[in-house]
């Protein structure tokens, strides 16, 4: 016996009745779960009413079945988007009062990282001070006598006029160097003595590539009875060794108002390791640091009997040497404050 067919009347009332009971049914849906059993109720593959109404179709004259697929088809897309705007209603971020989509992937923890510069300083500290030297500071507005005068610069030095120097008040500067603390310490404490000396400085220069108007300095201050340019030597290549790497160094004669004998250090280059390359403009030798024995001037000026005791000193800029250790062009670069940039460092 074979069922009498399906007119397309009934088959269009049936989709009718369906969608009349489906649509209000998944509105009504309260969660996740809810809406989950409505799904399955009216759309299930396997036993859903849809799958029941498909299975109708074959029951149709076939000059019907083409209006009564269309027919199927509209109702069907109709329930599902129906289900998929409650759907997305449903998810917890859109439900009044919830905090956060649990099921949201993570986002990454920004932690704080230190500056490349003063991972520089950290370690150069850290070096020094298994040397036996000890930190010392000293203040950034210093009067000229303190950053100048002290330190044997003749009165007529260049470094002292405007073009240089930050002159807050007719006697009060900028520190050019943090050289006036090698002055404090002399004053304030008798040899011997190590110190390392820290801390910003501020000169009248451009704002380029290569130079900024404010910058950090780490000096330091050797003084005892017979000391001699050896000390300052073993001290600094000691110190390059440890910084850089095993390396090479070398010494080049230079002239500073403040050392006699001065001299200029250069370690190998660290990229081309010394057939020359763009970071050590060729020469295959990278300038870290200027150094010196101490003038006796300077011994004489705070009080330091130059006869009995002699001294040497150096000064670096750490900005200049993060800059060499990691091939960075710009000097700019590490006053951006672009954490995508400076993350790049992060130890
Ligand atoms: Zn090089």
């Amino acid at each position: 016996m074979t069922d009498a067919p399906l007119s397309l009347q009934d088959f269009t009332s049936l989709l009718s009745q369906f969608h009349g009971e489906a649509a209000p049914a998944i509105d009504a849906a309260s969660d996740a779960d809810a809406l989950e059993a409505v799904r399955t109720k009216y759309l299930g593959r396997a036993h859903g009413w849809l799958k029941d109404l498909s299975a109708k179709l074959g029951q149709l004259e076939k000059t019907d079945r083409a209006a009564a697929g269309a027919a199927f088809n509209e109702v069907r897309l109709r329930v599902e988007a129906t289900l998929e705007t409650r759907r997305v209603a449903l998810t917890p971020a859109r439900v009044a009062g919830a905090l956060a989509d649990p099921t949201m992937p993570a986002r990454r923890q920004w932690t704080g990282a230190v500056h490349p510069v003063t991972q520089v300083i950290d370690e150069m500290i850290e070096i020094f001070r298994e040397l036996g030297f000890t930190v010392a500071l000293g203040p950034e507005a210093e009067s000229p006598w303190y950053n100048f005068g002290s330190l044997n610069f003749p009165a007529d030095h260049p470094a002292m006029d405007l073009h240089d120097t930050l002159y807050l008040a007719d006697d009060l500067v900028l520190r050019t160097h943090t050289s006036p603390v090698q002055t404090r310490t002399l004053q304030g404490y008798a040899p011997p003595i190590r110190v390392l000396i820290p801390g910003n400085v501020h000169r009248r220069d451009p704002f380029d590539a290569s130079h900024a108007p404010t910058f950090a300095q780490v000096e330091g201050l050797v003084v005892d009875e017979g000391i001699t340019f050896a000390d300052l030597k073993a001290t600094l290549t000691h110190f390059a060794n440890r910084f850089f790497g095993k390396t090479k160094t070398r010494f080049r004669p230079s002239y500073f108002p403040f050392t006699e004998p001065s001299a200029e250090m250069d370690v190998l280059c660290g990229v081309c390791h010394g057939s020359g390359c763009g970071v050590c403009k060729q020469s295959g030798w990278i300038e870290i640091l200027g150094s010196g024995l101490v003038h006796p001037a300077v011994l004489e000026s705070s009080g330091v009997d130059s006869e009995k005791y002699t001294g040497w000193a150096f000064g670096m800029g750490p900005a200049r040497t993060a800059l060499a250790r990691h091939g960075i062009p710009d000097i700019r670069l590490l006053y951006d404050s672009d954490v995508r940039f400076l993350g790049q460092f992060a130890k």
